[in-house]
């Protein structure tokens, strides 16, 4: 029989919720959130485009608002049997969101034994700044490369929120604390839901979509300099 760990208190806590509330949560102690980050890297697009979220869950750069989070930090208190997760490749983060209404609630790594939760914006609540409010600034961006024009500079503290990260996970791992978690059987180390995987093929038809939306920002962007440029050289006839 499948036996899963959840923490046991839930203090505070920033509500989850998918968006048609079948899932419901918390996370107990924002404020001891590992890191905070921006992903820009095409798998999280990619993901977007899997659910059909691009919309809600992407910003105008292909970003993905992401809180670390230690799995026991978090209580889910209803709908934990609409948890199903996929994966990019058979190596990839399994991505775990509501079937109910594939809203995205987190990615996690294969192992249980790594005991983070990087939980997507999009489960946190819609409020303004609500994410501000509770788990402070973004610390970093991540896969900025990847992202959709040009990314405006931010001081980032990548160092600190990455160390803060790891002794985290080693603490969580000596300690057991990593077994406290929704997503995984503590016994089997299996995730509560089989993976779906998806092939070369799939992931190449969701790469299509992405850069079918990349290039529209991209041409108005090069019709704009263009428009500007010939704009310049009427203005010094
Ligand atoms: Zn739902
Ligand atoms: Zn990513």
């Amino acid at each position: 029989m499948r036996r899963c760990l959840v923490a046991k208190e839930s203090k505070v806590p920033h509500p989850l919720s998918c968006n048609c509330g079948a899932v419901q949560g918390f996370v107990t102690h924002p404020e001891k959130r590992l890191n905070r980050s921006i992903c820009y890297c095409r798998d999280c697009q990619s993901y977007a485009y899997f659910l059909n979220k691009a919309e809600q869950m992407l910003d105008s750069h292909g970003g993905t608002d992401v809180v670390a989070v230690l799995p026991s930090a978090l209580s889910i208190t209803q709908g934990r049997d609409k948890l199903v997760c996929m994966s990019l490749s058979d190596r990839g983060l399994l991505r775990w969101y509501a079937r109910c209404c594939t809203t995205a609630i987190a990615n996690t790594p294969r192992s249980v034994k790594l005991a983070v939760v990087n939980l997507v914006h999009s489960c946190l609540g819609r409020a303004p700044n609500a994410l501000e409010r509770s788990y402070g600034r973004v610390d970093m961006r991540l896969n900025a490369r990847s992202a959709q024009g040009h990314v405006p500079p931010m001081r980032e503290h990548k160092v600190s929120s990455l160390a803060r990260t790891i002794k985290a996970l080693i603490v969580a791992r000596l300690d057991g604390t990593y077994r406290y978690t929704p997503f995984f059987d503590v016994d089997s180390g299996a995730p509560v839901s089989v993976p779906e995987v998806l092939s070369q093929i799939e992931r190449e038809q969701l790469l299509k979509r992405l850069w079918a939306r990349s290039c529209i920002p991209l041409c108005l962007s090069a019709r704009g300099i263009r428009q500007g440029t010939k704009r310049r050289r009427q203005d010094t006839r």
